[in-house]
């Protein structure tokens, strides 16, 4: 009925679960490696300020973002903790680094000299603190490593930051490309070329720097890969990194769920025309119930005709097109289906399941965008 929960949509956010999926990344690389929890679009979807303060409960060390705006939330949400950006910050926003205390990654000489002069023209001065990038095979943000094709050796980069006096160097890091393969290969020859950088810094140095590349795959199959902290985002919210990795012996838990509660109800005859472009038709008598969920939701329109919802424990198929904000379901089959009852798009419900990876699957994507195309008008609940 009605009375459980006063929304039509809500992702329920299980706390437990996100516990679980941290301690069981904690007792996997021990007490003397750090942990930065990768909060960033919003954990995945999840909500970044909610997640954040139950990881630090957990004993998250710090915490992993894409962007200053990101950051920013976390700190005026209470998150102390060390914050990184992964990505770059407009250098005309560099002060705001130094006014929260946030760490920048920065990825090439050209945007180094655009933060120290963005510092260096504020009044009062201060400084900001930044890990390298080092691109050993992504192809992505950083400095080519030698070992990757680049011709400058890491230390005569650390060497150029001498100069640059408004940024505090304090940690190096790289990130792997497919370390989620079903043997990572190409993960191996990344390390082996970070680790050449590594040995390009002057003595002394490397002990000084807070040293990460792994990212949740390589944090479960690259021990070598630990150094002074992990990345891991992805199996904190209990999904695989990839379909191929084998996952054994590393029990995830799904933490979100997507649920909403069905709006209308009809008994129809055969022969109706059920959502946009009339490419749902039935075949005989059923029963179409409306879901107040859709695209705007997060909820791909490429499941027209081909997800499943679980009602009264029971699949139901998705009929006809997914709209903006409504979906129709076929309940014909399932006895006693009433406006109000709850339905389940992503998650649990008696013995039946739908997870992030059938809808990845059917919507050719993978199940981090699933969770973290639950756009920001569906409210979370966290139980
Ligand atoms: N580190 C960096 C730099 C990232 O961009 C990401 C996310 O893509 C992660 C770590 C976490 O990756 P995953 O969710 O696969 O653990």
């Amino acid at each position: 009925g009605y009375e459980a929960f006063p929304e039509p949509l809500w992702a329920e956010i299980d706390l437990c679960a996100l516990r679980h999926n941290f301690s069981a990344v904690r007792s996997h690389v021990g007490k003397g490696v750090r942990i930065m929890a990768v909060v960033k679009a919003d954990a995945y979807g999840h909500g970044a300020v909610a997640v954040a303060h139950e990881l630090l409960r957990q004993g998250a060390d710090a915490f992993g973002v894409a962007r200053l705006d990101e950051a920013v939330e976390l700190r005026e949400n209470g998150i102390t903790q060390p914050v990184l950006i992964f990505g770059p910050t407009p250098p005309q926003k560099a002060p705001l680094l130094a006014r929260y205390g946030i760490i920048q990654t920065v990825h090439s000489d050209t945007y180094a000299e655009a933060l120290q002069a963005a510092l260096l023209a504020q009044q009062p001065r201060r400084r900001v603190q930044v890990h390298i990038k080092v691109d050993t095979g992504m192809g992505r943000l950083g400095y080519i490593a030698t070992g990757n094709g680049g011709d400058v050796p890491l230390g005569q980069v650390f060497a150029g930051f001498s100069s640059r006096t408004m940024l505090d160097v304090c940690g190096v890091f790289t990130h792997f490309a497919a370390s989620d393969a079903a043997d990572p290969v190409t993960a191996r020859r990344q390390l082996a070329v970070f680790e050449q950088a590594l040995s390009e810094l002057p003595a002394g140095m490397r002990d000084r720097l807070c040293v990460h590349a792994a990212n949740s795959a390589a944090t479960m199959v690259m021990p070598g890969a630990r150094f002074d902290m992990v990345r891991p985002g992805i199996i904190l919210y209990g999904l695989r990194p990839s379909a191929e990795m084998d996952t054994a012996g590393f029990d995830l838990r799904p933490v979100m769920s997507l649920k909403g509660r069905i709006a209308s109800v009809k008994r129809v005859p055969a022969g109706f025309t059920v959502s946009y472009g009339h490419t749902h038709v039935t075949a005989a008598g059923t029963v179409i119930a409306a879901v107040p969920a859709g695209y705007a939701d997060g909820y791909s329109r490429l499941l027209s005709s081909c997800g499943t919802m679980l009602v009264h424990g029971r699949p139901a198929a998705v009929t006809g097109r997914v709209c903006m904000d409504q979906t129709m379901i076929d309940v014909g089959h399932i006895d006693g289906v009433q406006e109000g009852d709850e339905v389940v798009l992503l998650g649990r419900q008696g013995a039946e399941s739908v997870t992030a990876d059938d809808h990845a699957r059917l919507t050719s994507t993978i199940n981090y965008e699933v969770v973290s195309r639950i756009l920001a008008r569906v409210p979370r609940v966290y139980v």
